[in-house]
C-alpha cells in the first residue's frame, strides 16, 4: 500500500515524487517507457533557470532527468520503468491502479502526471528529420535557425504566435496553412500580417520532408488544385527549419470516462490540481494551459504533491 502513485516519470512525475517522498511519505513513480518524458528528446534545454548555453552550467534534457531521478531515489521514492498504466479503479478511499503485465498497485493518492505529445503531420520524412530541422517547440529550438528560413505549419493561435517569435531569428518564415485563412484570434492575425519577414501559404499540406541528415526540401501539396510544389533549401544555407504547431495530443486515453477531461483531451483540474475525485491530482502537460515548458510542468508537480500530501495526512488522521 503506497500513500502516492504517480503515473508518469516526466518532470512532473518526478518533481511530484521529489515533493512527496521528502514529505516522508511513501512514493511509487510508475513510468511506462523511459525516464523523463519528451525533455529528453532535446539536448539543450531552453528557458530552463540556471543552465547557461555554452558553458559547463548547460543542462542537457537527458541530463537534468538522471539528476532528477537521482535526488527522487535519495529521499526514498521509487521508481519502476516498463510499467504502463492501463487500468483504473478509483472509486473507494484505496485506489487500484494495474498495469499492462498486470502487475496491481494499491494507493491513497494517485497523481496523474501522463504528459502530452506534439501532434504530427505524418509525412514521409518528418520522423527521420525530427530534431534535424524538423520541430515542435520554437521556444526551445527557434534560435537555431538564426538567418536561415523557416516554414511553420498550421495556422491557429500556436502557430502564428510561434511564427512570429521566430522571425526574431529567422530571415523569412512561412506559414503553410491547410484552411484558406488563419484560424488564430484577430490580434493575432493582425500582428503577422504587419510583421513583414512572414509569408503564407494556404490550402496546402505537407506531402513529404527529404534530408540527408539535416532537413534540405520539402513537397507540399495544395488541396484545392492538386497541384505539388517543392522547396529546396537556399545553396548557401544548405538546410531550413519546419515548425509544426497542429496541436499537442494529451496522453489521457486511460482516463476516457474515469476523470473529466476538457473538449481537446486534456485533464481538468483546479488550481490545487485536484481533479473531481477525492484523492486523485494531475499535473504537466496532460492538462489544459498556456506554456507547455519544463517550468510549468515542474510547478505544477510541486502543487500536486503538495496537495496529494494534505490529502494523505487528512486520510490518515480520520483512520485513527
Ligand atoms: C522536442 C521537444 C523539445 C522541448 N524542449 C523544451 C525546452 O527546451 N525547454 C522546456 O522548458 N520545455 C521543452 N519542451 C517541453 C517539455 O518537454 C514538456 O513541457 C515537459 O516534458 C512536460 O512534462 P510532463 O512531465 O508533464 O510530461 P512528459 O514529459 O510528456 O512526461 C510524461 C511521462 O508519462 C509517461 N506516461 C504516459 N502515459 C503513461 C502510462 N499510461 N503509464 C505510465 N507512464 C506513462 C510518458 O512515457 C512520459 O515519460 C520540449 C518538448 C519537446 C517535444
Amino acid at each position: 500500500m503506497y500513500d502516492v502513485v504517480i503515473i508518469g516519470g516526466g518532470p512532473a512525475g518526478l518533481t511530484a515524487a521529489l515533493y512527496n517522498a521528502r514529505a516522508r511519505l511513501k512514493v511509487l513513480v510508475l513510468e511506462k517507457t523511459k525516464l523523463g518524458g519528451q525533455i529528453v528528446s532535446t539536448h539543450e534545454i531552453a528557458n530552463f533557470p540556471g543552465s547557461i548555453k555554452g558553458t559547463d552550467k548547460e543542462t542537457s534534457g537527458p541530463e537534468l532527468i538522471v539528476r532528477m531521478a537521482d535526488q527522487v531515489r535519495e529521499f526514498g521514492a521509487e521508481i519502476e520503468i516498463g510499467k504502463e498504466v492501463t487500468q483504473l479503479d478509483l472509486a473507494g478511499k484505496v485506489k487500484k491502479i494495474t498495469c499492462k503485465d498486470g502487475t496491481t498497485y494499491e494507493t491513497h493518492a494517485l497523481i496523474c502526471a501522463n504528459g502530452a505529445y506534439p501532434r504530427e503531420i505524418g509525412c514521409a520524412g518528418e520522423r527521420e528529420l525530427r530534431g534535424k530541422g524538423v520541430s515542435y517547440c520554437a521556444t526551445c529550438d527557434g534560435a537555431f535557425f538564426e538567418d536561415l528560413e523557416v516554414f511553420v505549419i498550421g495556422g491557429g493561435n500556436s502557430a502564428v504566435e510561434e511564427a512570429m517569435f521566430i522571425t526574431s531569428f529567422a530571415r523569412k518564415v512561412t506559414i503553410i496553412q491547410n484552411l484558406s485563412d488563419l484560424t488564430a484570434d484577430a490580434i493575432a492575425v493582425e500582428q503577422a500580417r504587419s510583421n513583414d519577414k512572414i509569408d503564407y501559404i494556404f490550402n496546402s499540406v505537407v506531402e513529404s520532408i527529404e534530408g540527408d541528415g539535416m532537413v534540405e526540401a520539402m513537397t507540399i501539396k495544395n488541396t484545392e488544385t492538386g497541384e505539388t510544389t517543392r522547396f529546396e533549401a537556399d545553396e548557401e544555407d544548405g538546410l531550413f527549419g519546419i515548425f509544426v504547431f497542429i496541436g499537442t495530443v494529451p496522453n489521457t486515453n486511460l482516463y476516457e470516462g474515469v476523470l473529466p477531461l476538457n473538449e481537446y483531451g486534456y485533464l481538468l483540474t483546479d488550481e490545487a490540481m485536484c481533479t473531481e475525485v477525492p484523492g486523485v491530482f494531475a499535473a504537466g502537460d496532460i492538462r489544459p494551459k498556456v506554456l507547455r515548458q519544463v517550468v510549468t510542468a515542474t510547478g505544477d508537480g510541486a502543487i500536486a504533491a503538495f496537495s496529494a500530501q494534505k490529502y494523505v495526512e487528512r486520510m490518515k488522521r480520520e483512520a485513527t
